[in-house]
């Protein structure tokens, strides 16, 4: 059994959708980056990268590569469940966390949980996403980004 930890932020600003988690959220602001962004699915799968001894995402979905531009990250989750496997592992379970003053992540948590699993190929019951707020203070307070952390097992 091997574990991988995860983390990941991304700047909120006008005009772009937030996708977190391969859901979209309605909300004024969305995240910013050369993919759709989604700072949940990425932190998970630098988690998974980091249990099979693969590096980093940047490593193998660089972001000034034009092939990932605005592509959906569950595409490179769906990839790196891949990788992991061709390592001769197997995911256990995934565990991470969103940090966001706002919007309210709560009734979006099972599409995100049943989205991460169909990436990956698991048991949707071995996902489990949680939010947090920051109680108002630091960039996350302000509402300037939203991280994710993210622990996986692998065996
Ligand atoms: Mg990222």
């Amino acid at each position: 059994m091997r574990t991988g930890i995860g983390y990941d932020v991304h700047r909120l600003v006008a005009g772009r959708k937030l996708v977190l988690g391969g859901t979209e959220i309605p909300y004024k602001n969305g995240l910013l980056g050369h993919s759709d962004a989604d700072v949940l699915v990425h932190a998970v799968c630098d988690a998974l990268l980091g249990a099979a001894g693969l590096g980093d995402i940047g490593l193998h979905f660089p972001d000034i590569d034009p092939k990932y531009k605005d592509i959906s990250s569950l595409t490179l989750l769906t990839q790196t469940g891949d990788m992991v496997r061709g390592k001769g592992f197997s995911i256990r379970n995934i565990d991470a966390i969103i940090f966001a003053e706002a919007p309210k992540i709560g009734p979006y948590r099972k599409s995100m949980q049943q989205n991460l699993a169909v990436a990956v190929n698991i048991d949707p019951a071995c996902v489990n996403v949680k939010a947090t707020t920051t109680e108002g203070l630091g960039i996350i307070g302000k509402g300037e980004g939203i991280a994710a952390m993210c622990v996986v097992l692998v065996e």
